[in-house]
């Protein structure tokens, strides 16, 4: 068994306290230490790890998992400035104590709402050496482990996990914060993802394709256009995310039930603009089919300010990620306006457009082999997660494992057969398996402090 002291978060700091420097993990672990696993390392593993060492008692070990170390260029942690959040910095905090902690980290000449998301990936690893660094004190250890976990089996009250390298590390508490899932392929289209950009932009190509047309995809064009390349982008839908200016949290106005078995936005952000005394919401929404000219609509109407509906989605999101309700209404709408993209990308991509450096064409007009680079931006799959009563698989599942279906209220895996949940949970992206819709960063951190609550002795709410 590994001591965790050779390892550490960050590549900076050693996050190991005395105690635990001297004992294997299963030592601790049959020492009645808590030793809580988070498997994932990036944004919503780092906020889940800094909610832990807020609730964990000392003598308490916690350990990442992840294969890739934390320079690994993804989503939040991409170089290119091109790449922004498509949220505000007022939610971008990912310590839930202090919901304002992102903007205040932020430089004053940084404009809060087109952030480059690499300042994010920054911020979250400042913000862990530095609560590491807080908590030592208190005698909380925390290592990270550069390998990957294949299962989780549970062994009496506790659990072993079974690494890439056939290491076995003991937990009494599991964490997956593995992200979304694998990059969603295209049937008979074979290219690269749209992450890290640096690939797209060293390729140096003439001709691309980016199948795909949301905010990824948004993303890879952007950054290839800028690199001299001619793009066009195709998706079977053909629609391009709304645009929106900000995103605050404002629940004032907004009717959300946390028992109601359903949920339509369109109905809920008609209600959210009339009780604020704007007219109705069909009335303030571009009727425009063709998504370039809907487009230029709708950065019109974002720079008229006229577009208050925009300020329902924080809650909306937080609602979404904490109570799964079946979405009713337009799928389509609910995708266009919950991952409507921020005014500047908006304008980038207008610009592209103007400049036949990007070009949207239908599906059925595509033609890959005309290209000499693939991107296919479609989304994610999810996990090939499957368990059986006693153990869940990471990846590839041995004969009678069942795909992983049950995440209950409280975020815990319940494994087939068994009436109690297990202490293994699932955080962020990773928690699609019940709640399918779009994740915040936001929405990420308020489970994951939900889930250090339960994991540490701290009061629950
Ligand atoms: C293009 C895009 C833009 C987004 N922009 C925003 C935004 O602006 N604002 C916002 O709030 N949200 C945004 N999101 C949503 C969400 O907040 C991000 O996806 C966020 O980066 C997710 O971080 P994560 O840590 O959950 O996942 P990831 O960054 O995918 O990290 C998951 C980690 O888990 C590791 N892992 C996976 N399997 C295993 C295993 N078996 N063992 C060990 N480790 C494993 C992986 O190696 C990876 O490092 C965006 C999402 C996308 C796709």
């Amino acid at each position: 068994m590994e001591n965790p002291s050779s390892y550490d978060l960050t590549g900076k700091t050693v996050l190991v306290n005395r105690e635990w420097r001297s004992m294997s993990m299963t030592e601790a672990v049959q020492k009645g230490r808590q030793h809580v696993v988070v498997v994932g390392g990036r944004v919503t593993g780092i906020a889940m790890v800094v909610q832990l060492l807020a609730t964990l008692n000392e003598g308490a070990g916690i350990t990442v998992i992840d294969p890739h170390d934390s320079r690994y260029p993804s989503v939040f942690y991409d170089p290119e400035d091109l790449v922004i959040a498509n949220t505000s910095g007022h939610i971008g905090s990912i310590v839930a104590a202090d919901p304002t902690d992102f903007l205040s980290y932020l430089d004053h000449h940084q404009d809060p709402h087109s952030v480059p998301r690499h300042i994010v990936g920054r911020y979250a690893d400042q913000r862990l050496a530095h609560h590491v660094r807080r908590t030592r004190a208190r005698g909380v250890a925390a290592a990270r482990i550069v390998d990957t976990v294949r299962s989780i089996a549970r062994r009496g009250g506790t659990y072993v996990l079974r690494l890439g390298s056939g290491r076995l590390i003991d937990a009494t508490d599991v964490v997956l914060a593995m992200g979304a899932g694998p990059r969603r392929d295209v049937t008979g289209i074979t290219g690269i993802g749209p992450y890290p950009t640096g690939r797209l932009r060293s390729a140096r190509v003439r001709e691309a394709l980016v199948v795909g047309t949301g905010q990824s995809a948004i993303d890879a064009a952007l950054v290839l256009a800028d690199s001299g390349a001619r793009v066009t982008m195709s998706s079977r839908a053909g629609l391009l995310p709304a645009v929106r200016t900000r995103t605050l949290l404002n629940e004032q106005g907004l009717t959300l039930d946390p028992r109601a078995p359903t949920f339509d936005l369109e109905a809920t952000l008609d209600r959210f603009v009339q009780a604020h005394g704007h007219r109705p919401l069909t009335t303030m929404l571009s009727a425009v089919r063709d998504p370039i000219d809907r487009l230029g609509e709708e950065i019109t109407l974002a720079e008229s300010g006229d577009i208050p509906w925009q300020d329902a989605l924080v809650a909306v999101a937080l609602h979404l990620s904490r109570h799964a309700p079946q979405s009713t209404g337009n799928p389509r709408f609910a995708w266009r306006y919950l991952t409507s993209i921020m005014l500047t990308t908006a304008h980038r991509l207008r610009n592209a457009i103007n400049d036949r450096a990007v070009r949207l064409v239908r599906w059925t007009h595509v033609a890959p082999q005309q290209h000499d680079l693939i991107v296919v931006a479609a989304g994610n799959d999810r996990y090939p997660i499957t368990c059986t009563s006693d153990a869940m698989y990471l990846g590839s599942a041995p004969a009678g494992a069942a795909p992983w279906t049950t995440l209950t209220e409280s975020l815990q895996v319940q494994l087939p057969g068994r009436t109690q949940p297990e202490r293994v949970w699932a955080v962020g992206p990773t928690t699609t398996v019940r709640y399918s819709t779009a994740n915040f960063l936001a929405s990420a951190v308020a489970q994951s402090a939900r889930i250090a609550r339960r994991i540490g002795n701290a009061p629950t709410q």
